[in-house]
């Protein structure tokens, strides 16, 4: 595979970003470099920012109606490219095939519910608020917006945003990782092959430095960010500070509890599902599981059976159900976390470090791993692991279980598992966290329902996708008339 340096799109067109330093994008299961990522300095990111707002005034003059036919487009297209899209993903992210389509297949649902913006962007009024007066909200988009997302869903995160964004009537750009920038370069060829405008939509890449030139340009309206909850404070702050619109996902550490009713079999492959899929690296991934009495003694065997059992290697081999981690410094680190809890007591069920996977020696592997006996106040039990690491603590009651829940600093996720309508009535009821699961392990609101978040998950107003995404890239202004009678 050639290591050429990736391009940025602006203008509607692939430019060189100008940029003097640039990393390498590795492939996580083979260890090779597959291509280069440009650092773009600040006057880049003014070069793409200009771009948005030169198309700004023709793209809100378009009618909505008009908008949305190009992401009907985009749908096509991205159906049509599954395949090539789920390999790229694979290559750069690590996570299997089968993971890398579905992935890709939530993303495309942003665009299809994207397309019913027009009627989502209606406004209201009242006739005769006062006699003769007239009263209306209408809604009107922002102008330049920009996202900046996260290495572990290179297909689906940018389409939380972008789809919304620009169907709304606002020009965009994407700061995607650097860890994973080659999917958002095949959906932006494909966003050119669809027809849109040059400079609707803009691809700028970089880290850090880059990042910041997007949060301090004073063109920038709005600002979507996902990745972990320091970065995701940082840029609330740096962004609110200057007076943008900022929507900031965070990290997680999401329980699950186990209720000995729970049914043993689906529970047993959800929650293993939750814990191990994507290796872990989820921001809904179950890390820890909570069982209640008698759950100890049903679900710790066959939990341990369940992660034993799962085949890992390289996600484009067949049969491979997952896959490595991110980088070789994320293995050391989630090693170094499981040897801290290990000194802190918890006792390792199935340990997945010195992973060796024959044929993908320079991989960044670690296998499932269950730890037992875990402390709720110790490293293990407050970090996000972000990695194939389930750690298993266990309480007397389901209202104990509930507290501790609640007592965690993140608030991304909680489930239940049970058979009991009323104890799951009561977990919904009283769980802090933002998306809740009832017998399901990875509670991923659809499309039409914002993707929510809760305490130390999520810094801002309004979340992600739906209704909330309308009103994330809307002003509104209320107007008021009063007309003479003729
Ligand atoms: P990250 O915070 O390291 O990086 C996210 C983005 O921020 C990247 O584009 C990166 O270039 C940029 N960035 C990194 N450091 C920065 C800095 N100091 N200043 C400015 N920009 C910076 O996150 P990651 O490792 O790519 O992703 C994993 C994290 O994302 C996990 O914590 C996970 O829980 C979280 N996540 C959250 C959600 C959610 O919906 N809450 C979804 C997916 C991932």
């Amino acid at each position: 595979m050639s290591t050429a340096l990736l391009a940025n799109y602006f203008s509607g067109s692939w430019v060189d970003a100008g940029a003097t330093e640039s990393l390498p994008v590795m492939n996580p299961a083979t260890g090779e470099a597959i291509a280069r990522v440009p650092l773009s300095p600040a006057k880049e990111v003014d070069r793409a920012v200009q771009a948005a707002e030169a198309a700004y005034p023709a793209w809100r003059e378009t009618p909505a109606v008009e908008r949305v036919q190009y992401l009907f487009k985009l749908k096509r297209l991205l159906d049509e490219s599954l395949d090539d899209l789920a390999r790229t993903l694979t290559n750069e992210c690590g996570k299997t095939y089968q993971e890398s389509s579905d992935e890709l297949r939530r993303g495309i649902q942003n665009v299809e519910a994207a397309c019913g913006i027009p009627l989502m962007i209606q406004g209201y009024n009242n006739e005769d608020i006062a006699r003769g007066v007239d009263e209306m909200m209408i809604r009107q988009p922002l102008g330049v917006v920009a996202a900046i997302t996260p290495f572990n869903f290179p297909g689906m995160i940018p389409l939380w945003f972008l789809p919304f964004a620009i169907a709304c009537g606002n020009t965009f750009v994407l700061k995607p990782s650097e860890k994973v920038p080659m999917t958002s370069v095949k959906l932006f060829g494909l966003l050119e092959q669809a027809g849109l405008p040059a400079g609707v939509v803009n691809l700028v890449h970089g880290a850090k430095g880059t990042v910041d030139a997007i949060l301090d340009h004073p063109a920038v309206r709005a600002i979507s960010f996902v990745g972990s909850t320091p970065v995701a404070r940082y840029i609330y702050s740096r962004a609110t500070s200057q007076g943008k619109r900022a929507q900031c996902q965070g990290g997680a550490k999401n329980p699950v509890i186990l209720l000995p009713d729970a049914d043993l079999e689906s529970t047993t492959r959800i929650v293993t599902e939750s814990a191990f899929g994507c290796a872990g690296q989820r921001c809904l991934a179950a890390s820890i599981a909570v069982t209640v009495g008698e759950a100890r003694r049903i679900f710790t065997e066959p939990l341990v059976s369940a992660a034993a059992s799962r085949i890992v290697g390289y996600g484009l081999d067949p049969g491979v159900q997952m896959g490595p981690v991110i980088s070789s410094e994320s293995k050391e680190r989630i090693e170094r976390l499981i040897e801290t809890g290990i000194r802190e007591g918890a006792r390792p069920a199935i340990d997945g470090r010195k992973a060796c996977i024959p044929g993908r020696e320079q991989g960044n592997f670690i296998r499932p791993t269950i730890l037992e006996g875990v402390r709720p106040d110790g490293t293990l039990g407050e970090t996000e692991i972000f990695g194939p690491v389930l750690s298993l603590v266990h309480v007397g009651t389901a209202d104990e279980a509930i507290r501790l829940v609640n007592r965690g600093k993140f608030g991304n996720m909680a489930c239940l598992f049970t058979a009991s309508g009323a104890a799951a009535r009561k977990f919904r009821h009283e769980a802090q966290a933002g998306n809740i699961g009832i017998n399901v392990g990875v509670a991923a609101p659809m499309a039409f329902f914002p993707f929510s978040g809760w305490k130390d998950s999520f810094f801002g107003d309004l979340h992600g996708q739906g209704r909330d995404a309308v009103e994330f890239y809307t002003d509104k202004k209320v107007i008021i008339e009063r007309w003479p009678a003729s």
